[in-house]
């Protein structure tokens, strides 16, 4: 890997403390890193150099891999680890990153690769690209130049169309790394290696035999302090716009042509430009959202969102959300698509279920609607992350009655490999100039237009129905009725 720095702004923020240099730091330990590499903090804040590698190592003994590597370890990583304060809105202060960048250049031979990793408020992400421009920092002459941004990216699709312009108004398409941390997740990878490198799956994986593809994304804590900012989102831009309509596009995509960043790109764009447009008749029916309400759960109370800190007492911002929808191509006509995401739900739980047709004749019965439900084909994102293929199997004894078992595998079997954290994942990817697990302008585009009108509905029409549900359940019961004919949503704490 080239030798190269990674310029972080935002540098005394949350994300940067819990994750993203605890991940470098456990690059760092995995060998990855180059010989010359340098991480430059920035933000207002002031630090020095050694206190904010103070801060740092107080990040990495909590939240890294290798939290018990040690001091000698760590301060080894921290030395080449440095800070600047400036005001990220004021173009003359990227006098002092790039005079600092050249410095660094010079002690560390960077070789002028530099990667600008934006982990700031969102207002600041058209900002800080026409500023490093401005200093002559965004072009590739000497060595590379790639820019990564935190989601979210935009927030709706007007938003979303202005900052890909403000960002390609001065970076290549392919100096843009926009990061989904979902992307980043080992199973969401092993879903590709599941349908292409099994010769079993990828027959009927079709709408020849799947009834139906099921995404959940539950969380059980509630806004935990964060009621300010989720009053912005809500779930569908927090979750669904992005990180479950990717997942998405990774079921649903063709096999690619190559496993190359352009291909996988390729065939997930086309996915997206399939989605059927949603009309008045799905907004009303086939788009469910709701708020927790407050309630004792395991005899604890919880409150509801609307006293939540930070929370409008009139709040409609959704704090789950689940819709049906379709992929009009060949591969999935017909087969209705159901995400859903929420808080405050039984459990914390991320995972994708493909439910295959049932047999075509029932020759035997089953103890537990195995048979009628049909086989389940279960990839587990978080936690636990694994496979589980739910299959009819005969109860011992008498006769010929069904129960469902699970064939599974668990990722923890295979304890003997590292299994790194999504961050780290993905800025080494960076690092190597890899873009497969980033979304691209187009991508992101795409998926605000098809949830757009969604957006529009609520804003325009007050009688937009808007469920509450006791904390702890699994969302308003009218997303139930989501789902076609006898099936319901997989319920993961109960199987
Ligand atoms: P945060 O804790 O509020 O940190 C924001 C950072 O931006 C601080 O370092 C702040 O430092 C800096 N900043 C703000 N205004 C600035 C200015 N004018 N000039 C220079 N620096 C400025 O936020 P965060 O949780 O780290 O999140 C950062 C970004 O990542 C956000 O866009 C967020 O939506 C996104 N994100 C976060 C998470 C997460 O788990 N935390 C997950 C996904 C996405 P100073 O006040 O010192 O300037």
């Amino acid at each position: 890997m080239d030798n190269q720095a990674l310029v972080i702004f935002g540098a005394s923020g949350d994300l940067t403390y819990r994750k993203l240099m605890p991940s470098v730091f456990d690059l760092y330990m995995n060998n990855s890193l180059p010989d010359g590499y340098a991480v430059l903090g920035v933000s207002r804040s002031k630090f020095t150099d050694s206190e904010f590698r103070k801060k740092m190592k107080e990040g990495i003994k909590e939240f890294s891999h290798f939290k018990n590597a040690g001091a000698e370890k760590i301060n080894h990583f921290l030395k080449k680890v440095f800070y600047i304060s400036i005001d990220t809105q004021k173009s003359e202060d990227y006098e002092l990153v790039k005079s600092k960048l050249r410095e660094l250049n010079k002690k560390l031979d960077l070789r002028h690769n530099y990667i600008f990793y934006l982990s700031t408020p969102p207002q600041l992400y058209p900002v800080i690209p026409k500023y490093l421009y401005g200093q002559g920092l965004t072009l590739q002459q000497k060595g590379f130049r790639r820019i990564i941004i935190e989601k979210p990216f935009g927030h709706d699709l007007k938003s979303a169309m202005e900052l890909n312009k403000s960002l390609t108004d001065f970076f290549s398409e392919e100096q843009i790394y926009r990061i989904d941390h979902y992307l980043g997740k080992e199973t969401v990878q092993n879903l590709l290696v599941t349908r292409f490198s099994n010769g079993i799956f990828e027959p009927l994986w079709n709408r020849n035999y799947v009834q139906h593809v099921e995404i959940t994304a539950s969380e059980s804590i509630g806004v935990e302090g964060r009621g300010g900012y989720y009053e912005t989102a809500g779930a569908m831009r927090d979750m669904v716009q992005n990180h479950l309509l990717q997942v998405a596009s990774l079921v649903a995509m063709e096999p690619p042509a190559k496993v190359t960043s352009e291909e996988i790109r390729h065939e997930k764009l086309k996915v997206f430009r399939s989605l059927r447009p949603l009309n008045e008749e799905d907004l009303r029916n086939n788009v469910i959202r709701g708020q927790y309400t407050e309630s004792h759960v395991k005899g604890k109370y919880l409150t509801g969102y609307r006293d939540e800190e930070g929370v409008d007492k009139n709040s409609r911002t959704e704090t789950y959300f689940a819709m049906k929808f379709f992929i009009d191509n060949w591969r999935w006509s017909g087969v209705p698509f159901y995400i859903r995401s929420g808080k405050r739900l039984p459990t914390r739980v991320s995972e994708i279920v493909i439910h295959f047709k049932p047999s075509p004749t029932q020759l035997f019965k089953s103890v537990d609607g195995a048979i009628e439900a049909g086989n389940q084909l279960i990839l587990r994102i978080q936690p636990d992350e694994g496979i589980l293929l739910k299959t009819g199997m005969k109860v011992p004894g008498n006769g010929y009655e069904v129960k469902s078992v699970n064939v599974d595998f668990h990722y923890s079997d295979l304890k003997d490999h590292y299994i790194p954290e999504a961050y780290e994942r993905l800025i080494l990817d960076c690092m190597t100039g890899d873009n497969t697990l980033y979304m691209s302008g187009e991508g992101a585009e795409l998926t605000w237009r098809f949830v757009q009108p969604i957006l529009d509905y609520w804003e325009s029409d007050p009688d937009a129905p808007l469920y509450g549900y006791p904390s702890g359940s699994w969302g308003p019961d009218s997303a139930d009725k989501l789902i076609e004919g006898a099936q319901t949503w997989r319920y993961p704490c109960k199987n």
